[in-house]
This record gives structure tokens, C-alpha cells and sequence, in this order.
């Protein structure tokens, strides 16, 4: 499965495009960094792919 997950700009610290998804607007997990990461933040196509294969990526 193509795992879809997205680094911080700030501190480069990855987060899954599953939490993404789920909390829509997120502060970045990293230590210290207060950046905001989003779902929209993902290249287009891995937004679509992750969207069109939602199902799959759910524990
Ligand atoms: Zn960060």
C-alpha cells in the first residue's frame, strides 16, 4: 500500500495523511515547532489518492 504522509516545512518531522485527514488542521507532533500542518498541504494527486482509497487506509 502506497502510504501517503506529509513533512513539516519547519522541522521536517512526518506526519500520516490519516491524521491529517482526521483533524483537517493540525499543529505540527514536532518538538517545539509550532507550525500548522494541513490536509490541503498534500500534493493535489496524494489528496485524491488518499481520498479515493480512504477505506483502506483506516486501522
Ligand atoms: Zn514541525
Amino acid at each position: 500500500m502506497h502510504i501517503i504522509t506529509h513533512a513539516c516545512t519547519q522541522c521536517g518531522t512526518v506526519v500520516s495523511a490519516n491524521e491529517l485527514e482526521s483533524n483537517r488542521v493540525m499543529k505540527c507532533p514536532g518538538l517545539g515547532c509550532e507550525n500548522v500542518l494541513r490536509f490541503t498541504d498534500l500534493d493535489q494527486a496524494d489528496q485524491e489518492h488518499f481520498l479515493d482509497n480512504k477505506a483502506s487506509y483506516e486501522l
